[in-house]
């Protein structure tokens, strides 16, 4: 546009460190500069629809792209950090018999720019806009969609975020979550710059598997816990990675599980894992139900006894269809108010 190449730095900040979803707000800008820049970009790309409080205070973000895809995008205070769970796809197609959101099918991947706008998004409801950048804030990819089957846009937007003049929020913050999407964990293993990694588990046989993630047809348990083990050859001193675990109540949640899950790492070799237990969030559509919570309880002390790290996560959001598998787009219940662009 024939301008010193500076502008190209104040309008990055301008979108990321100040996260100002308007040109005309960008007041270092000449405002001929301005008018310009509106006739030609975009600056914003998602529209908030709706956004819902939960009694513990979780906010649910429901957005959609320019053509009207939803994109939902969640805020989890909890005392000394903050998480925001964003989506990398419009519904998702994997068939995960246990998830509300594999009822949506995929509608689409999301782009890099419609990734890093949730968060955007997300911190100006909660600090308001332009306020300081939080250096506390944990990042996800645990929203709708499977993030290694958008790898490349993923990894762009996970760039973009972790900008010094941008957002700055480091790759140490950041965990991705897949269900199993085998050569991409190898590629994730090459990056040089990489977030953590949790991988969704859910069941320690095939059988079972098979049954309840269906991605377990393409890539079976022997194949993700190769790629597992290779994953943690690359792991730095102290750094450990996360298996996902989905507990339903009398499905997959009983000693024998619990035992045959120990076997299974131990078989594996696998030593700089965690466990994180999540009790089945339940929804009308889903033929399974929460595990007892004494049960959920003697699953992770087998685990400790059998030495892995195992840790309950606490379900949050669950009144606003917030919580993990739960996210599709639903527009109810307790809508506070639309926060705007
Ligand atoms: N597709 C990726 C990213 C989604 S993360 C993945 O599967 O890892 C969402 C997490 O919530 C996954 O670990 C998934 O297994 C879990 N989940 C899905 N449905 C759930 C439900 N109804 N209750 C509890 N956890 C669920």
């Amino acid at each position: 546009m024939g301008e010193p190449r500076y502008r190209a730095q104040q309008i990055f900040k301008g979108l990321h460190e100040r996260r100002l979803l308007s040109f005309d707000d960008m007041t270092d800008l000449p405002k001929a500069f301005r008018e310009r820049l509106a006739e030609i970009a975009e600056p914003s790309v998602l529209r908030v629809e709706s956004r819902y409080l939960s009694e513990d205070g979780t906010r649910r973000f429901l957005m959609t792209t320019c053509d009207g895809m939803p994109v939902e995008a969640v805020y989890i205070p909890s005392e000394g950090r903050d998480t925001i769970c964003f989506s990398s796809q419009s519904g998702c197609p994997l068939k995960c018999d246990f998830c509300l959101t594999a009822k949506l099918g995929l509608l689409r991947n999301l782009t890099p720019g419609e990734i890093v706008e949730q968060i955007i998004i997300v911190l100006n409801d909660v600090y308001g806009v332009a306020g300081a950048t939080p250096h506390g804030t944990n990042l996800v990819a645990m929203g709708a969609g499977e993030p290694f089957l958008n790898f490349e846009n993923l990894i762009k937007a996970l760039g973009i975020m972790s900008e010094e003049n941008g957002l700055f929020i480091v790759p140490g913050r950041v965990t991705v979550s897949t269900a199993g999407i085998v050569p991409k964990i190898e590629e994730f293993a090459m990056l040089e710059r990489r977030p953590n990694l949790a991988i969704s588990l859910s069941a320690p046989d095939d059988d079972l598997r098979d049954r309840l993630m269906p991605i377990n047809k393409r890539w079976n348990i022997g194949m993700l816990m190769t790629a597992a083990k290779a994953f943690e050859r690359t792991l730095k001193r102290g750094e450990r990675f996360t298996f996902e675990y989905v507990l339903l109540g009398g499905v997959n949640d009983s000693d024998e599980h619990a035992e045959a899950l120990a076997d299974l790492l131990r078989r594996h070799n696998l030593r700089r894992v965690k466990i994180n237990l999540i009790p089945h969030n339940p929804a009308e559509q889903l033929d399974y139900h929460p595990p007892d919570a004494e049960q959920v309880m003697r699953f992770k002390t087998i685990l400790e006894s059998r030495g892995v790290s195992a840790y309950v996560r606490r379900p949050r959001g669950r009144d606003i269809y917030a919580a993990c598998g739960q996210l599709a787009a639903k527009q109810e219940p307790n809508l506070v108010q639309i926060a705007g662009r």
